[in-house]
C-alpha cells in the first residue's frame, strides 16, 4: 500500500493555476428529503405540491409549480434556474464553505481534518431549482437531467478545473442502491463531463456495503458510517484523479473517495460536485 497525504498545503486553492489553468429515498410526501432545515408547515406543503405537481404535469416547473413557458431548460422554468445560487464571496479554499470573517483562507473543518483531496469546485448551491433538479434525478428517474446538471458544473467553474484530470471517477452506489435505482445520477453527470473534455472515465471506486444515508447522521458519525466502504483498483495509480459527486455537505464522502483513492497510488486527488450545502 502506498503512503498516503493529506491535503493541506497553503497553495492548494479552488482557483487553476495560470499554467494548468447516500442513499436513502426520501417519499414523495417529503420532497425536500430528510435532513432539511425546518421550515413552516404552509411552505413546506406548497413545496411538496410544487414538486409532485411538475412529476403529475411536466409543464409545471419543480422549483416554482408555475407552468413552463419557455422550456429551455425543461424541468424548471427559466427564472428558477436562474435564480440557482452561486457560491460567492469568501470561500474555504479547500472545500468552499462561506467563511465569515473575509481574512481566512480556510474553514475550521479543513483546518483541523485531515483532507486528503487538495480542493473541490462546486457548481452551485444546494437550494432552490438545483436541489429540485437534483432529488428528481435521483428518486424520480428524471435521468435526462443529468445533461442539464453537467451544462450547469460547465458553466459555473472553470474549465482548467476539469482539464487539470488524468482521469475521472465517480462516487459510487451501492449494488444494491445501483439496483433499485437503475442508474447512478453522479456517474451519468461524470460522464458527460468526461466526454465533453475527453479525459478517461474510469469507475475505479466501488462501494462494497451499504450506508445508513450521510444526511442522517451527526456529523462525528459520518466518517465512521464510510469507514472501509469504498473499494479501489489500481487503475489510477500515477494519475490525477478528479472524483465527481452530485451534493457536497460536511466532505466526508469526499474524503473518504480521496484516501480510497491514495491507497491505490493516485498521485492528487481534486473534486467537482453539482451542489454544495451551505
Ligand atoms: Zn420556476
Ligand atoms: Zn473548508
Amino acid at each position: 500500500m502506498n503512503s498516503i497525504r493529506t491535503s493541506n498545503s497553503p497553495e492548494s486553492g479552488v482557483q487553476c493555476p495560470e499554467e494548468n489553468p447516500e442513499t436513502g429515498v426520501p417519499s414523495p410526501q417529503s420532497f425536500d428529503g430528510p435532513g432539511r432545515s425546518p421550515e413552516s408547515k404552509s411552505n413546506t406543503i406548497k413545496k411538496i405540491s410544487d414538486g409532485l405537481l411538475s412529476l403529475l404535469f411536466p409543464s409545471a416547473c419543480a422549483s416554482c409549480g408555475r407552468y413552463i413557458k419557455d422550456f429551455k431548460y425543461h424541468y424548471v422554468c427559466v427564472p428558477c434556474y436562474e435564480s440557482i445560487k452561486r457560491l460567492e464571496g469568501a470561500l474555504c479554499k479547500t472545500c468552499m464553505k462561506p467563511l465569515d470573517a473575509g481574512y481566512l483562507t480556510e474553514c475550521g473543518d479543513c483546518e483541523r481534518g485531515e483532507r486528503y483531496f487538495t480542493n473541490i469546485a462546486a457548481g452551485g448551491v444546494y437550494s432552490g431549482a438545483l436541489k429540485e433538479l437534483i432529488h428528481l434525478i435521483k428518486f424520480y428517474e428524471r435521468k435526462k437531467i443529468a445533461k442539464l446538471l453537467a451544462e450547469f458544473v460547465i458553466e459555473n467553474i472553470m474549465d482548467c478545473a476539469i482539464k487539470w484530470a488524468d482521469v475521472i471517477v465517480p462516487v459510487p452506489l451501492s449494488k444494491k442502491v445501483l439496483a433499485g435505482r437503475g442508474y447512478n445520477q453522479t456517474a451519468l453527470v461524470a460522464k458527460i463531463l468526461a466526454d465533453k473534455f475527453n479525459i478517461p472515465y474510469v469507475e475505479a471506486v466501488k462501494k462494497v456495503r451499504d450506508t445508513e444515508p450521510q444526511n442522517k447522521l451527526e456529523r462525528k458519525d459520518r466518517l465512521k458510517n464510510l469507514k472501509g466502504v469504498f473499494e479501489e483498483d489500481s487503475s489510477v495509480a500515477g494519475k490525477k484523479v478528479l472524483v465527481v459527486d452530485d451534493v457536497y455537505t460536511t466532505g466526508a464522502t469526499m474524503n473518504e473517495m480521496a484516501k480510497t483513492l491514495k491507497m491505490a497510488g493516485a498521485i492528487e486527488v481534486r473534486g467537482i460536485v453539482v451542489a454544495r450545502s451551505v
